[in-house]
């Protein structure tokens, strides 16, 4: 008999070849009926697809798109942001705001953010508005949300939308009410490590609003009015694909037991890490749903090679804000924002961990 193939023991801090695994059989026949019915693009799993995913978020519509940027850049077109206007959002959440606005031709302004959660406020927004601002874009970092109630409240006195970046957020709820169903629009991404995975690229736009929607639809799709009438500029063509709408119906079923789990998992992390050494941004309840773990640490260098030598994988989101990006580089400096950057760091957390190495993750944080 073969020997066994070696299996590094580094736990790695995103694995979605193990999602994968586990619902193989499912998705085999997701794909076999998609190949029998023989629509590719927006067929009868993405319709179905938009209206679950419409009412698990309690909204009234839902588009689907390729990606979260595409998602971005849509609802930021789509709530009227033209070239010359700006939007406020963070410099500490990846870039995806900054590259879907530029590509609209919009100006960026980076509000900082709170200490604990490092996420934005209506406080931390406020002084970054402009009488040209047309739109802030919210993000749920981590999986954490916002301070999303104030900064709706803080915006709708002055004119400007609200988009919420639901890209880590998705399965979140703060009284009952998900991540997504606060602002003027949300947006979700699909990329296979987020709490609704699919398995390659995929994105949506969520909202209650029928003429957002609307302009959604139609910028997705060429600017179409209906096929082959161009009425919008600005067109894309940005659709989600078929075969990845049916995977993601598989998902959404589960997503609220494995947002769980990863609250779980998370919870136990932060009990685990002294406090001399960092804390976890997390919250012990609905509003967090554990797509990263993420601590602040003391001393990330020395935090980051005391986990890797106990084979646990690490990596840091994000190592750069915004505005230090080679590409949009600018004068703009945040303190909370700086600090962030130079003292994030994630462990591995997902649903598919096996007790073991959650408890190793655990360990290694004690000995910190
Ligand atoms: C992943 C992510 C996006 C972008 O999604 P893609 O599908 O990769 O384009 C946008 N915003 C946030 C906060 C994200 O984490």
């Amino acid at each position: 008999m073969a020997e066994p193939l070696p299996t590094s023991t580094r736990i790695p801090v995103a694995d979605p070849a193990r999602a994968a695994a586990a619902a193989r059989d499912e998705i085999l026949s997701a794909v076999e009926r998609v190949l029998a019915a023989g629509r590719y693009i927006h067929g009868a799993e993405h319709a179905t697809f938009e209206e679950e995913l419409a009412s698990f978020v309690g909204v009234a519509h839902c588009a689907g798109v390729a990606s979260g940027t595409d998602a971005l850049t849509l609802a930021l077109a789509a709530v009227g942001c033209a070239p010359g206007d700006d939007i406020v959002t963070a410099a500490n959440a990846g870039g995806y705001a900054t590259a879907a606005a530029r590509r609209l031709g919009l100006d960026v302004r980076y509000a900082d953010v709170s200490p604990e959660t490092l996420g934005l406020t209506a406080a931390t927004v406020e002084p970054a508005l402009t009488p040209r601002t047309r739109a802030v874009v919210a993000t749920h970092l981590y999986g954490l949300m916002c301070d999303v109630e104030d900064i709706v409240e803080l915006c709708r006195g002055r004119g400007v939308r609200v988009v919420e970046d639901c890209a880590q957020a998705a399965g979140a709820a703060r009284d009952g009410r998900r991540a997504g169903a606060f602002g003027d629009v949300a947006t979700f991404s699909f990329y296979p490590t987020k709490t609704l995975a699919a398995i390659g690229d995929g994105g949506a736009v969520a909202t209650d609003d029928d003429a957002i929607d609307e302009r959604v639809r139609s910028l997705r799709q060429y600017g179409w009015a209906e096929k082959y009438v161009v009425e919008g500029e600005g067109g894309l063509n940005s659709r989600l694909d078929e075969l990845q709408a049916a995977v993601l119906r598989i998902g959404l079923p589960q997503l609220d037991a494995r947002n769980e789990r990863r609250r779980d998992i998370v919870r136990r992390y932060a009990e685990a890490l002294p406090s001399t050494a960092g804390r976890f941004v997390w919250a012990d309840g609905e509003d967090f749903v554990g797509h990263l773990a993420v601590m602040v640490a003391e001393d990330r260098d020395r935090a980051r090679s005391v986990l890797e030598a106990a084979g646990v994988g690490t990596d840091v989101h994000y190592p750069r804000a915004d505005y230090d990006q080679p590409a949009w580089r600018t004068a703009v400096r945040l303190p909370v924002t700086d600090y962030a950057v130079h003292h994030v760091l994630t462990v591995p957390c997902y649903p598919e961990l096996i007790e073991d190495e959650v408890n190793r993750v655990a360990e290694a944080l004690r000995e910190l």
